[in-house]
């Protein structure tokens, strides 16, 4: 089976040569970057605009959502996202309950973005579900796993998995979860183990201070990647590693500020060294 679409941006080739590498790497990503940035904004709600530029993935931008409801990034046989819009054309029920429903995009069940949406279900893949409550702005929430599939009312039925099953693997035990939602966890808690090893030694290296401001409250302190730790160099180990505190962690990571290979602080064009 293979559909080429082309200016919807769906490519679906034949399914036996699905590269689920590649999409585990992305929607693993992607959640790790979302809850990046959840913390950062300190609640679950994001900007589009944040969620249009998305993430580099192995040099590859990875936008988190686009012009179609259910979407799907360039270098991605399926889709990663659906997407509501309060007041929109589409009306599905509440979330509150775990499930909701997700209408299919047109009238037609086998065009591409139902197709695609149906694979992910038949895959059991975990997708991002973005819910805009106010213009320009997502609240998010994943994994969300499409569990059935309702061709008669052209709709489609989604299950909000609970957060912290990402975050907190002790619960995945209680459930009986797929393969999938046990592969996620277990990456995810290394991951995260990783991550806290790293924060104690760049800390300790930097005398538990912000390096830019000098603040000295271990709670408000990060351990920053200077090369991003999702490039190849971006290793978690102390040279590696800057400790600043929230503000100035947002910031680096926005480009605010900015370090030279000479260990330069750059902020709007003045410099200073650390
Ligand atoms: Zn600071």
């Amino acid at each position: 089976m293979s559909h080429i679409i082309t200016g919807t941006n769906i490519y679906i080739s034949n399914y036996n040569m699905f590269d689920s590498e590649l999409d585990y790497g992305i929607r693993l990503s992607s959640f790790n970057w979302l809850n990046d940035q959840i913390e950062v904004f300190g609640e679950d709600v994001l900007p589009r605009t944040l969620l249009e530029k998305g993430f580099l993935f192995k040099n590859e931008q990875i936008h988190l959502v686009g012009p179609p409801g259910i979407w799907k990034p360039r270098i991605m046989q399926l889709p990663l996202s659906i997407t509501t819009t309060s007041g929109g054309p589409y009306e599905d029920s509440d979330i509150n309950s775990g499930f909701f429903e997700y209408r299919y995009q047109g009238q037609d069940r086998n065009n591409a973005y139902n197709t695609g949406l149906r694979r992910v279900m038949e895959l059991g893949l975990p997708l991002i579900y973005f819910n805009s409550t106010i213009p320009g702005r997502y609240q998010t929430f994943f994994p969300v796993f499409i569990v059935h599939d309702e061709p008669n009312r052209l709709t489609f039925t989604a299950q909000v998995d609970q957060m912290d099953i990402i975050i907190n693997p002790d619960r995945v035990e209680e459930k009986d979860e797929t393969f999938w939602r046990r592969k996620y966890a277990t990456v995810s808690a290394q991951v995260r183990l990783h991550q806290q090893k790293f924060r104690e030694r760049v800390l300790f290296a930097y005398n538990n201070q912000c390096s830019l401001c000098r603040l000295r409250h271990p709670e408000l302190l990060d351990a920053a990647h200077i090369i991003d730790d999702k490039e190849e160099k971006g290793d978690p180990i102390v040279p590696n590693g800057l400790s600043l505190c929230k503000i100035h962690h947002a910031a680096f990571d926005r480009y605010i500020i900015g370090i030279t290979p000479n260990y330069e602080i750059k902020i709007c064009g003045n410099s200073r060294r650390i």
